[in-house]
């Protein structure tokens, strides 16, 4: 056990080593250009994205042609907003999504507010849930997306894609969903969960940082979006630039890894999880922020009462990496606008931790971590 003992999956994951030897030969041997048509050190390379593209689309249940590569989830997520408002401007300039989402979105609804947009951020109940009633009755004919996460970062809560994307569809919008947390966790089906467009990202699942990719729905609806990227029109013109064919060959290795190992290290992992959550309840002094019944299985995001949140920060991430989902700086420490979009107040906001195991956790730091917080509450 190596301490820090590394509870912040959420934020990223370790390379699984079957991820990195299958990258290896195409930093060195195999180093062509996909793009090169002309001989067979580009050919090797698309034979090789081909492959990628291929194992990635059958994970989620697509066509190899709807893949397109980015640089992770942040990328494809403004290729998906700021593509659709750009493209779809003649049918309306209205987008709706919600406060809880990832700052990736919030933001490039930020700034697509700058140029004529018209944003509905819906507000969340206590647990991180939405009213579908809202969401129905925000939908105009002048709304050309949804933005709805699959599952929420700092919570885990899995927001119900189903029910989302028929009412989205009956009032015929489109549905872009941030899958970033949910790829790997939960089996992700694009078309039994209705889903146009979504992103998801390789470092959240044990693949390499620096590669990601947005779905494009590409029959019943076919959608479209405005490249954000211009130059040699890589991927169907839809983002130009030499494809970093190591990073897309890890992912759909990292794919290929949760298709087969997904429901038995979920499985596992919630037990962990479930082992450390108990035994903080057991405090007295934790309460569960967001919803426990529909939540991803590696998560527990806990508010610690009665006690002084720097403080207790301080403490804990000298022996476990956890984080709080804050963008703290030591002068002006801002609670998560997650927690806070829920209602929570901000000292219990502040006072909070974000658990996210992964599928290298192992049950002797789960004990290490309920005992050293155990310890560290006593003496705060
Ligand atoms: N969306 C969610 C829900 C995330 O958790 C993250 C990463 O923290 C992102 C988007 C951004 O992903 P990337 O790091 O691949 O840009």
């Amino acid at each position: 056990m190596s301490i820090p003992v590394y509870m912040d999956n959420n934020a990223t994951t370790p390379c699984d080593q079957r991820v990195v030897e299958a990258m290896l030969p195409y930093f060195t041997k195999h180093f062509g250009n996909a793009a090169s048509h002309t001989h067979s050190y580009g050919w090797v390379a698309k034979g090789a994205v081909d492959f990628a593209r291929e194992q990635i689309a059958g994970f989620i249940r697509s066509e190899p042609g709807e893949i397109i590569f980015t640089s992770g989830s942040t990328e494809a997520i403004n290729l998906a907003i700021k593509g659709i408002f750009e493209l779809y401007h003649q049918k309306g300039n209205h987008i709706i999504t919600c406060g809880t989402e990832h700052k990736a979105v919030l933001d490039t609804c930020k700034a697509l507010e700058k140029r004529g947009a018209q944003i509905t951020y819906l507000p969340v109940n206590k647990d991180g849930s939405i009213s579908l009633a809202d969401l129905e009755n925000a939908i105009t004919p002048h709304t050309i997306l949804v933005a709805l996460m699959y599952a929420n970062n700092e919570t885990g809560y899995i927001h119900p894609v189903k029910e989302i994307s028929k009412i989205v569809h009956e009032r015929n919008s489109y549905f872009f969903c941030d899958a970033t947390q949910a790829i790997g966790k939960i089996p992700v089906n694009v078309n039994e969960d209705g889903i146009d467009l979504m992103s998801f990202s390789g470092h959240k699942i044990y693949g390499p940082k620096g590669v990601g990719a947005l779905y494009l729905r590409r029959k019943n609806p076919r959608m479209r979006v405005q490249s954000q990227m211009d130059g040699g029109g890589h991927e169907n013109g839809f983002r130009s630039g030499t494809l970093n064919v190591p990073g897309i060959v890890g992912m759909g290795m990292a794919v290929q890894l949760c298709s087969n190992e997904m429901s038995q290290d979920s499985e596992r992992i919630s037990r962990l999880r479930n082992q450390l959550e108990q035994a903080m309840l057991k405090t007295g002094k934790v309460s569960v922020n967001g919803n426990v019944t529909s939540r991803l299985p590696n998560v527990a995001n806990l508010a610690f009462h009665e006690v002084n949140g720097s403080q207790l920060i301080t403490e804990v991430t000298k022996s476990i990496a956890v984080s709080t989902g804050s963008a703290c700086t030591s002068a002006l420490p801002e609670p998560s606008h997650v927690l806070r979009a829920m209602g929570l107040p901000d000292d219990l906001a502040k006072a909070s931790l974000r658990f996210s195991l992964g599928k290298f956790t192992v049950q002797e730091e789960v004990e290490f971590a309920s005992k050293t917080i155990e310890d560290i509450l006593k003496s705060l």
